[in-house]
């Protein structure tokens, strides 16, 4: 049985939009108030299973939602966030963060990651595309 949250849980009046392949609800941790959640209605875990036609859609509904949370708050600007594969949290799928941004919030300040020491010639590399 598919015990994921995104595809049990959401109730209907959690959902604040959608689309054809997408829902909009806010995020029950927010960084900040205004944190939206796309989420998607199939159970995709990486934005490589997603066909075009659906990358499309999420493309499109995140402009609207930078241009709604532009009329709605002052922000500086939006950042947009999606985690891809076994890195998300265990009985969640594919989604993107939408986050109301200020230039004094210090949203990049906070991020303490572990350094991994990646062969970055090798992905110049890859990223020749044809
Ligand atoms: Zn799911």
């Amino acid at each position: 049985m598919n015990k994921c949250i995104f595809c049990q849980q959401i109730k209907a009046e959690q959902i604040l939009s959608e689309t054809e392949h997408f829902m909009v609800i806010f995020d029950i941790n927010p960084v900040q108030d205004g944190h939206l959640l796309i989420v998607s209605k199939k159970h995709y875990m990486d934005i490589r299973e997603m066909p075009d036609e659906v990358l499309f859609d999420l493309v499109k509904l995140e402009k609207i939602l930078v241009s709604k949370i532009a009329e709605t708050f002052a922000t500086d600007g939006v950042t947009i966030a999606a985690n891809n594969g076994s890195i998300m949290d265990e009985g969640t799928h594919c989604h993107v963060h939408v986050i109301p941004r200020y230039k004094n919030d210090g949203f990049w300040d906070n991020q303490k990651v572990v350094q991994h020491e990646n062969d970055i010639l090798k992905l110049k590399a890859a990223l020749q595309l044809k």
